[in-house]
């Protein structure tokens, strides 16, 4: 079939998807006993009689989880369930010792959310959050590593994890990417977890279905599982809108399935279809009590909750008049935001911070590939160099290419003491500077004629070359004024 009946077919349907994403919270110790939930130990180096599932070893509750599974269920909009208790899901594999995974089946710690996520034509869209709900890791079974025996890392087993599942309110592949991209950001700016796709700290599996575009009902849906990046689950969503649409107009049927996406194709295959699927007869977990949140310690959650990146940028729109992007780089960064808030109070003209930040600032960084917690130069003595060259006591130029590098040598001294030091203070004096302009028209007395003429453009030769006389301690705006005053005289 030719590329354009394909996209044809492709404008008579449209996508539905709703995403299922695994979060490892980044607490210490597992979730039910004492082991490090560290990342990168040694083969069964963090296991206990709890992870290894042995008779009789009784799961107990890290307290930490719960909060920290509080904390991104109220930035998701959810209601927390105040009373909820754990399931076993009951399954056999190597990596899961007792037989069953600690999950929550019909009461999920947290419900009924939303995420608004923005997309790139500048429009918000609404992403319904189902559940989140708490759940054990299991362990890691390696099949390569020896040619007659499978072995078995229980590190991971009893990690803890939250999973996020979404209504299926996703409508396109840009809108996956958005929204895992925003809980990747919430996950960190809470200490929820480091958000890591590539270590398997954030896992998603994207449910996908069509229906013909008008159509209210749910077309037969598959899953796609694990897939490690943002950009994979966009090339999974977009090969499988694909594939399911070429089923459905060659009079195909969906089968509901369970699907492998293969990076390096960029194609899904299937893993197992549903009728094969395990029954898990969930059954609440004896061994634990149910989990009570008090109104007080949900209080208290709610209290310690930060404004959240999305509220921060709309703060610095509001006050500053800076637009969107420009404010989500400073709100999306919690260490650059802590950065300007500390400049802040000490600088002149806040829109001046920003644009220093967002330019200067940002090129220094880049160059030396750090980040701002890094940089030598503290939030006061960066506010003191904006205020210089807003008060036009030194120029821009020489702020940016002496005066910062020179502050990151020097802490304790001011900046504009250093600025005086190192001779980069303004000349004010207007004798001074007269002195030079005639110096600099007098050795160009051709361009002077030519400017006379008409030809407008030699100005700013003039103004280079009286500013390489001043050691470009001049300010620029004045200069000119000087300069175009001689000159029309
Ligand atoms: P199950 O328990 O069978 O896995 P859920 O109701 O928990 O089913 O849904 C799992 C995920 O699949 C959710 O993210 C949901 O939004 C999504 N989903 C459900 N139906 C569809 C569909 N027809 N097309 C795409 N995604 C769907
Ligand atoms: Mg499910």
């Amino acid at each position: 079939m030719s590329i354009s009946n394909i996209e044809k077919k492709a404008d008579n349907f449209e996508l539905v998807s709703g995403l299922e994403v695994h979060v490892q919270l980044n607490t210490q110790s597992k979730i039910f006993c004492s082991d490090s939930a560290a990342f990168g130990a040694g083969p069964n180096e963090h296991i206990s009689t709890v992870s290894l599932g042995l008779p009789g070893a009784l799961p107990k509750l890290n307290k930490e989880v719960v909060e920290k599974a509080m904390r991104i269920g109220l930035a998701l909009n959810c209601e927390i369930n105040q009373y909820n208790f754990f399931d076993r899901k009951n399954y056999f594999y190597a990596d899961l010792p007792k037989g069953y995974q600690i999950t929550q089946d019909n009461s999920p710690i947290c419900k009924n959310g939303y995420l608004n996520v923005r997309l790139g034509d500048g429009s918000e869209k609404r992403i319904g959050i189902n559940r989140i709900h708490l759940e054990e890791d299991a362990g890691k079974s390696m099949h390569d590593q020896d040619a007659q025996f499978s072995f078995v890392d229980l590190n991971r087993a009893g990690v803890p994890l939250i999973e996020i599942v979404t209504e299926p309110d996703i409508r396109s592949s840009e809108e996956a990417a958005a929204l895992l991209t925003e809980i990747r950001q919430l996950v960190r700016f809470l200490d929820v977890s480091d958000g890591n796709m590539e270590e398997g700290s954030l896992r998603c599996d994207a449910n996908i279905s069509i229906r013909e575009k008008g159509s209210t009902a749910f077309g037969t849906r598959c899953e796609v599982k694990n897939v490690n990046s943002i950009r994979n689950v966009r090339r999974a969503m977009d090969f499988e809108f694909g594939r399911q649409i070429e089923v459905v107009s060659n009079g195909g049927k969906i089968i509901q399935s369970t699907l492998n996406f293969d990076a390096d194709k960029g194609t899904t295959s299937p893993m197992r279809s549903k009728e094969e699927a395990n029954d898990y007869r969930y059954f609440p977990d004896p061994d634990l009590p149910p989990v009570v949140i008090s109104n007080e310690w949900l209080a208290k959650v709610k209290s310690g909750m930060p404004t959240l990146p999305k509220e921060l940028a709309q703060n610095l729109i509001n006050e500053l008049g800076i637009n969107q992007s420009e404010a989500a780089v400073l709100a999306d960064d919690r260490d650059l935001y802590q950065y300007y808030i500390a400049a802040k109070t000490e600088v002149g003209n806040q829109k001046s911070l920003v644009n220093w930040l967002l330019g200067s600032v940002r090129a220094i960084l880049n160059e030396k590939q750090i980040e701002i917690a890094g940089y030598p130069v503290k939030p006061l003595k960066l506010a003191q160099v904006i205020n210089l060259v807003d008060q036009k006591k030194i120029s821009q130029q020489n702020a940016i290419q002496t005066l910062l590098p020179a502050l990151e040598e020097n802490t304790d001294v001011s900046a504009e003491e250093l600025a005086k030091q190192l001779n980069l203070l303004i000349v004010e004096d207007v004798d001074a500077i007269a002195a030079l302009i005639d110096e600099v028209l007098a050795k160009y007395q051709p361009q002077v004629e030519a400017y006379r003429k008409g030809k407008k453009g030699v100005l700013g030769l003039f103004v280079g070359e009286v500013m390489k006389l001043a050691k470009g301690k001049a300010d620029a705006k004045k200069l000119n004024e000087l300069i175009l005053k001689r000159l029309e005289a």
